[in-house]
């Protein structure tokens, strides 16, 4: 017989879960029954704070807020040192905050690429070791980190972000092989063309060329990205580890 999703009672931390993807991860895992530390900067902590107070009292799950730059190390430490105070454990890592900091590379500022790699790369391998430590208390765990189609293939005036992206390939299979004995299953995503705040600023000409890229013919929603991830998390993929899983209408091809 083919197992469910069953997994309600673990505990999750959704790392960038104000808005977009996320947010939609973090809803996915609530509706499934998980408890949950919901992280963004910051500045997004009442969005975070109502977002919160919604998935618990709307799933009856126990749902959290923390507001920390996932880029100052200290911060992230303090929040997985409140996480295991409030929760006792930790199972599922969605490493999903990430900034775009895109230019042409005659134009990109040291301050742009500083910021990029620290929050996208830093950010996500900060999460990845405070995470590690509490998951083998646990006995195990899922890590599901966002890269993008960009990371593995490419694009003009994103030199920056496509960096970053790639690190978190890189990063995702070193930590699968590092990880692998402990229990602790790693795999990233590489989302294509998603309708999130992120591509909100792109101009008419752009939006018009990625479309046309897309065999699918379409956007892709931030409710299909976090469907993957939720397949990841699962013990449906008990024996997937160290894969980069495009979700990208076949962007990539
Ligand atoms: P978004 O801009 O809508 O949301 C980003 C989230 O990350 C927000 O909650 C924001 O508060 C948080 N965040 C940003 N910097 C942070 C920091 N320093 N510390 C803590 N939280 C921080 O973006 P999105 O489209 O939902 O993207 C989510 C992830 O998916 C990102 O890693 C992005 O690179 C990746 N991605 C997006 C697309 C797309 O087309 N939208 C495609 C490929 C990959």
């Amino acid at each position: 017989m083919l197992p469910d999703i069953d997994i309600k009672g673990r505990v999750a931390l959704v790392t960038g879960a104000s808005r977009g993807i996320g947010r939609a991860v973090a809803e996915r895992l609530a509706a499934h029954g998980v408890d949950l530390l919901i992280n963004a900067r910051e500045e997004s902590r009442v969005i975070l704070g109502e977002l919160a107070d919604s998935l618990a009292g709307r799933y009856g799950v126990r749902c959290l807020a923390y507001g920390a730059d996932v880029a100052d190390s200290k911060a992230v430490s303090d929040m997985h040192r409140y996480l295991f105070k409030e929760f006792g454990r930790l199972d599922i890592l969605i490493n999903n905050a990430g900034i775009l900091g895109d230019g042409l590379l005659g134009m990109i500022s040291d301050d742009s690429i500083q910021r990029t790699l620290a929050v996208n790369v830093a950010g996500a391998i900060n999460n990845l070791q405070m995470a590690s430590r509490l998951m083998q208390r646990s006995g195990g765990g899922a890590v599901v980190s966002i890269s993008s189609i960009i990371g593995l293939r490419g694009n003009p005036g994103q030199v920056v972000y496509g960096a970053s992206k790639a690190a978190i390939v890189g990063m995702t299979l070193s930590a699968a092989k590092e990880l692998g004995s402990r229990n602790i299953r790693v795999n990233a995503i590489a989302p294509g063309y998603i309708a999130t705040d992120m591509i909100k600023h792109l101009d008419a000409e752009t939006h018009a060329a990625r479309l046309a890229s897309i065999p699918a013919g379409r956007v892709g929603s931030a409710e299909e990205v976090a469907d993957v991830a939720l397949f990841l998390v699962s013990d449906l993929a008990r024996y997937v580890t160290g894969q980069v899983i495009g979700v990208d209408g076949g962007m990539v091809i």
